[in-house]
C-alpha cells in the first residue's frame, strides 16, 4: 500500500471552489445559513423551500453578490418525488455537477399520539425522512461518477432522543440517522461520506415566533421562556447558531472530513449528554 501524507493547510480546508452544493429547504433559518457557509467556501449553490417570490430572489441575488458564486433556485416539493427528481436533474444540467447535497428541509407538529393527525404525519415523514432517501438515491450515481460526494443530513436532538408530543418528527429523525449509516457503508470506498448533523434549538425566525407566544401562554418573560421552556434541556442556555451549524456543513463537506462517515455530530450545547 502507497501511504501518501497529506497537509491541509488552515484555508484548504473549507476551500470548496469548483464544488456544487445544494441545499433543501433553504429559503430560510438552518438551510439558508449553511448555502451561504457553503457559498462563502466558494461553492456554486441550488437554493430549495417555499417563500414569496420576490424574496427568495432577494436571497439568491445576495447570495451570488456576496460571495461571487452561482446560485440557483429549484421550488422543488420535497414531498414529492418527481420533483425532486427534476432538482436533481437540474442541478446537473445547470451547474454541471453535484458534490454536497444537503438534506435539511423539515417540518415539526405537536401533538399527543392518538390526536396527531394522520396527514401531518404522513407530511413529516415524506420532507423530514423520504425526500432525503429520493434525493440520496438521485444525487449518487453523479457523486459515483465524480468519485467525490458529501451528504449532510441535518437531523435533530431529536435524532437521539425523545421528546412527547412530537411523534413523527423525532420517529423521522431517528429514521434520517439510520439512512445516513446505511449510505455511508455503501458508499465508504468511493470517496463519498453521509454524515448526521444534530442540533439542539438554533436561533431561527421559527424558533423566535415562538417566544412571544409562548410568554403570553405560560405569563412569563421572553427570558425565562427561553431559558426554562424552549432551552430547559440545552445545559449550555444559549441557542446554537445558524453560522454554528454552517461551519460545521463546510468542515464535513471538505476535503478534511474525508474519512468522517455514518456518524451523527451533535451542535445542541450538552442536550444529548444527559
Ligand atoms: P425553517 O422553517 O426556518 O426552514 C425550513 C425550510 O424548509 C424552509 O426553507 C422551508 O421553505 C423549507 N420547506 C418546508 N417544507 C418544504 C417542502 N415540502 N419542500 C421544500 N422545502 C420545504 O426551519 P429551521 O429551523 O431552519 O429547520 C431546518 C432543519 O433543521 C429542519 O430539518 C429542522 O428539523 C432542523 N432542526 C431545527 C432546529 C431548530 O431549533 N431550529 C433544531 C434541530 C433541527
Amino acid at each position: 500500500m502507497n501511504i501518501q501524507i497529506k497537509s491541509h493547510a488552515a484555508g484548504d480546508t473549507a476551500s470548496l471552489a469548483d464544488k456544487v452544493a445544494l441545499v433543501t429547504g433553504s429559503t430560510s433559518g438552518i438551510g439558508l445559513g449553511i448555502a451561504r457557509a457553503l457559498a462563502g467556501a466558494g461553492a456554486s449553490v441550488v437554493l430549495n423551500g417555499f417563500g414569496a417570490a420576490d424574496e427568495i430572489a432577494r436571497t439568491r441575488d445576495a447570495t451570488e453578490t456576496d460571495y461571487g458564486v452561482k446560485v440557483i433556485y429549484s421550488a422543488a416539493d420535497m414531498t414529492s418525488s418527481d420533483a425532486i427528481a427534476e432538482m436533481i436533474a437540474a442541478t446537473l444540467r445547470d451547474l454541471g455537477r453535484l458534490d454536497v447535497l444537503v438534506n435539511n428541509a423539515g417540518i415539526q407538529h405537536v401533538a399527543p399520539l392518538e390526536q396527531f393527525p394522520v396527514t401531518k404525519w404522513d407530511q413529516i415523514l415524506a420532507i423530514n425522512l423520504s425526500a432525503a432517501f429520493h434525493t440520496t438515491r438521485l444525487a449518487l450515481p453523479a457523486m459515483r461518477k465524480q468519485k467525490i460526494g458529501r451528504i449532510i443530513n441535518v437531523a435533530s436532538a431529536h435524532a437521539l432522543v425523545a421528546s412527547p408530543f412530537k411523534a413523527a418528527y423525532v420517529a423521522a429523525k431517528h429514521g434520517l440517522v439510520g439512512l445516513t449509516k446505511v449510505a455511508a457503508l455503501e458508499t465508504a470506498e468511493e470517496g463519498i461520506t453521509c454524515n448526521a448533523i444534530c442540533p439542539g434549538y438554533v436561533y431561527t425566525p421559527l424558533v423566535e415566533a415562538q417566544i412571544d407566544g409562548q410568554a403570553k401562554a405560560h405569563g412569563i418573560s421572553r427570558d425565562q421562556v427561553i431559558r426554562d421552556v424552549l432551552l430547559a434541556q440545552q445545559p449550555n442556555k444559549r441557542f446554537a447558531t445558524v453560522e454554528e451549524v454552517g461551519a460545521l456543513a463546510v468542515f464535513l463537506a471538505s476535503e478534511a472530513a474525508a474519512s468522517i462517515t455514518g456518524i451523527a455530530l451533535s451542535v445542541d450545547g450538552g442536550w444529548t449528554a444527559h
